[in-house]
């Protein structure tokens, strides 16, 4: 727990309207204090544990997906995204495979976009020798298509929460009571506020929506700049298609705790609503396809025949850690199911490979 990130918090808390979002956004990326500037968050040893993490698979098949995209639309000048790229693993994998797939998109220039310098320094280090440039807002990007990712991204921006009370909807805030914080319900939303997050007329006493403004700001400039310039963004996370219940989480050495326990020194995270970013993509004249869970999309994508590929059979000790990295990313009750892979590509029809549904492919 940081003390002074709980004292600057607190002060605005004690003001009564301080947003879930904001408060969020602070616990994990004060500059000096937040939660990604202080910690070794990610990987077995962290508090939690990505795809890319698992395995080296994962980054291989997106890759692969991306590169089948950019042949699709004509080999156009490109630039090389990720947003949150964590310690640079999946950056570093991606990147190689390019290099194997396609030599020329691979020299495209990486652009990252990512709020925390300690992030920063870790990814450089992870691609020592190429050249990449931060930016801060996804405006800052060059004007060619974007072919890129953003992994365990969206669900790690803020969210705000709506509460249904006494027939109306009201802002759901944070303060300051009995020495913690709390969650209060504020004032109630305007009807443009109820539009603008999609607030269903009617719901019971006690039911929460969940919008997330930095999100929904984000996607639309990735899906202007994909509508205007082309490309493909792949967004994988927990994730669902509405936007009605309390999905904040707060993570620690893998395992959930409350959510004010221990801020700056907890990952705090929403389940991603996908139907949300789907109709953001479409205002602004671009389209997302999926969510697929992530064990059919990988499937789809070859994972299997590629892990076939890796096995050794002098090496019975590696095959069977390949192999529960396998499971982990595609069994159900693991990361196949909750976990999801959407594609932003412009407007157009068809279905590119990993999102076909179930049955078309049986
Ligand atoms: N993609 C990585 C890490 C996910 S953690 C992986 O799969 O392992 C979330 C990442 O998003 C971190 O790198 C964090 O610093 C970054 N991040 C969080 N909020 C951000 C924001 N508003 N703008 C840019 N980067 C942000």
């Amino acid at each position: 727990m940081s003390d002074r990130l709980t004292a600057y918090l607190r002060a605005q808390a004690e003001d009564g309207a301080l947003s879930i979002s904001h408060f969020m956004k602070t616990a994990l990326s004060h500059p000096e204090f937040g939660y990604y500037s202080q910690n070794q968050a990610i990987g077995a040893d962290g508090d939690f544990i990505t795809a890319p993490e698992i395995s080296q698979l994962f980054g291989e098949m997106l890759a692969g997906l991306l590169t089948h995209i950019w042949h699709l639309s004509g080999t156009p000048d490109a630039c090389l995204f990720e947003a949150g790229a964590g310690r640079g693993t999946l950056l570093s994998d991606m990147d190689r495979s390019y290099q194997q797939l396609a030599p020329e998109l691979s020299r495209s220039g990486w652009y990252l976009l990512e709020a925390s310098a300690a992030m920063q320094a870790r990814q450089k280090a992870a691609l020592p020798n190429k050249h990449l440039t931060h930016i801060q807002d996804a405006s800052q990007l060059p004007p060619r298509a974007l072919f890129g990712v953003a992994n365990e991204f969206f669900d790690a921006l803020g969210v705000n929460q709506a509460i249904y009370k006494e027939g109306k909807w009201h802002h759901r805030t944070i303060g300051w009571e009995d020495s913690r914080f709390t969650f209060k319900t504020g004032a109630t939303l305007s009807e443009k506020e109820q539009h603008i997050i999609s607030a269903p007329k009617t719901a019971q006493d006690g039911d929460i929506i969940e919008h997330s403004p930095d999100g929904f700001n984000i996607m639309h400039q990735l899906s202007t700049h994909i509508a205007q310039y082309g490309g493909a963004l792949l967004i994988c996370d927990y994730g669902k298609s509405d936007n009605l219940g309390d999905t904040l989480q707060a993570v620690q050495k893998h395992e959930a705790v409350e959510f004010f326990s221990d801020i700056g020194g907890s990952d705090l995270t929403h389940w991603v609503d996908f139907t949300a970013l789907g109709r953001v993509a479409q205002e602004a004249g671009a389209r997302l396809v999926g969510p697929q869970p992530q064990g059919i999309c990988l499937r789809q994508l070859g994972i299997e025949a590629r892990a076939n590929q890796l096995r050794n059979a002098e090496e019975p000790v590696a095959n069977r850690a390949l192999l529960a990295a396998l499971e982990r990313l595609l069994s159900p009750a693991q990361m196949g199911q909750a976990f999801k892979i959407a594609l932003l590509i412009p407007q157009g029809d068809g279905t590119p490979p990993g999102f076909y549904s179930e049955e078309t492919k049986a």
